[in-house]
């Protein structure tokens, strides 16, 4: 599966890419992940991405052009690698909210072009004629796509055969268990403060697996 992020901030995601899950996931091939600079995209010497809304108001606003040129050009990768299902995404604050469900859907696609907003947003038209659907993370306003972009390639990945290894697990929509590991009682004692005993519930430590297993379940 391959991600083609389109962002004016390329950088950001250097790091978080670069770690843990998703490190060993492109490093066995199972997702690509290329990211984009908008600007590049520019056709004017000043590589301009933004201009001024219609009808007045604060901020900027990315201009359609850079963000056409670019998806086409994207799309067209996806042609020479022979890929065959892709989805062109927009992050925007007014668009369906990101669930287990929609990862997992998204999982099935073979490319997702995403596309981080900055500033007072992004030109309508590439809501209305390019996205082919719009994607915000929660009801909560952040500066730019980078973020959700960043949420929507972990969440999805995970669901792709092969990049959870067998000690990782996928809780997907249920949610999980509350867990405990070592030490047993934990002891904190500091002067003039009451001493603190924090102990493992006992059933984990019993080692019948029916009575944790019905421990488990009554706390998900
Ligand atoms: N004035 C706009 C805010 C734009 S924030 C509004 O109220 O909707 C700038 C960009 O950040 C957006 O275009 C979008 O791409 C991204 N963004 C901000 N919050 C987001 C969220 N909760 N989910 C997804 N994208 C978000």
């Amino acid at each position: 599966m391959r991600f083609d992020i389109l962002t004016i901030f390329p950088s950001i995601f250097d790091s978080y890419f670069n770690e843990s899950i998703l490190k060993r996931a492109q490093k066995r091939r199972l997702v690509k992940i290329a990211v984009h600079n908008l600007r590049d995209f520019t056709t004017d010497k000043h590589h301009k991405v933004d201009d001024s809304p219609y009808g007045g108001g604060p901020g900027m606003v990315f201009k359609v052009e850079p963000i056409y040129r670019a998806v086409e050009r994207i799309k067209k990768y996806e042609v020479r690698s022979k890929h065959k299902k892709n989805r062109v995404i927009l992050f925007s604050t007014r668009g369906k909210k990101l669930d287990a469900k929609m990862a997992k859907r998204l999982s099935k696609y073979d490319q997702l072009i995403l596309i981080c907003g900055r500033y007072e947003g992004v030109d309508e038209r590439v809501a209305k004629y390019i996205a082919d659907e719009e994607i915000s993370i929660g009801d909560y306003v952040l500066s730019g796509g980078e973020l959700p972009a960043m949420v929507l390639v972990e969440a999805v990945s995970r669901h792709i055969p092969g990049v959870l290894g067998k000690r990782e697990s996928l809780e997907e929509i249920k949610g999980s268990y509350p867990v405990y590991t070592r030490p047993e009682i934990f002891k904190s004692k500091v002067k003039n403060q009451k001493s603190k005993i924090w102990k493992v519930p006992k059933v984990l430590l019993s080692g019948n697996h029916k009575e944790i297993q019905k421990w488990r379940e009554l706390r998900e």
